[in-house]
């Protein structure tokens, strides 16, 4: 079966509640693509008033970050259930500005995508390798390591609802899109990791995204490849432009 292209926005820390509502009004008529799924992972003070007012659409909310524990002593956390509660239905784990800026390491992600997935909630789990691991051509043992950690105890009936996000960090928010090959290349071998460590008919049914600069005007080509299933889409999702990727 062809898997479904999922297009996400990350709005990361932008957007307040007000900004956030006019911005799901201006991209309504604009993100109508039946053939797709279109999730906005927005910042958690935005989740109510987004889901609401997504409603009655084809879009989707999800959010950038969750905790793994159920409740109680984490001053400043949201659990997955609460997620659930409000109508989120992605969340994304392991973005690299959290990786790097908040130091979250593979063990800790594995917590955070264990406890999505036992609460109802899809993980887009990201993962990318930073400029040098390319450059001294560790790319692809970087991300299987990744891939591995983060997925510790996940059956293969959980991994194939799961997303994944190809993420260069070389490419988020530098306006430096991976080539297409490059892309491709990639979430190809993201692919065969998964049958590896699975088996083949897992790794045909996960959804892996492409994310890094993905614009207007390259998202057509970069959604063309047959490992591609979609994007994670940063910059150009706060504009008019997430009309064009999602309408590619
Ligand atoms: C991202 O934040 O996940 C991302 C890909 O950002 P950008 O599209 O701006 O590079």
């Amino acid at each position: 079966m062809a898997r479904k292209k999922i297009i996400a926005g990350n709005w990361k820390m932008n957007m307040t509640p007000s900004e956030a509502v006019k911005l799901v009004a201006e991209l309504e008529p604009l993100v109508k693509n039946d053939d797709v799924d279109v999730v906005y992972c927005v910042p958690a003070i935005d989740i109510v008033p987004v889901v609401e007012a997504v409603k009655g659409s084809n879009v989707q909310v999800g959010a950038e970050n969750m905790y793994f524990e159920e409740s109680g002593a984490y001053t400043g956390e949201i659990s997955a259930a609460m997620l659930v509660d409000a109508g989120v239905k992605y969340v994304i784990i392991g973005h690299s500005e959290r990786r790097d800026y908040f130091k979250e390491d593979d063990a800790l992600l594995n917590k955070k995508v264990k406890k999505a997935i036992s609460a109802g909630l899809t993980p887009i789990l990201c993962c990318g390798e930073s400029l040098e691991q390319r450059e001294m051509g560790v790319t692809m043992d970087w991300i299987r390591f990744q891939i591995k950690s983060d997925l510790v105890d996940v059956t293969a009936d959980q991994v194939k609802d799961i997303v994944i996000a190809y993420e260069p960090i070389w490419a988020i928010g530098t306006g430096k899109t991976a080539t297409t090959e490059q892309a491709e290349e990639v979430c190809k071998g993201i692919r065969e990791c998964i049958a590896q460590m699975y088996d083949q008919a897992t790794a045909d049914a996960v959804r892996i995204q492409y994310g890094g600069s993905v614009n207007a005007g390259n998202a057509a080509e970069l959604f063309a490849q047959p490992n591609i299933d979609g994007g994670l889409v940063g910059g150009a999702s706060l504009k008019a432009d997430f009309g064009k990727i999602v309408c590619y």
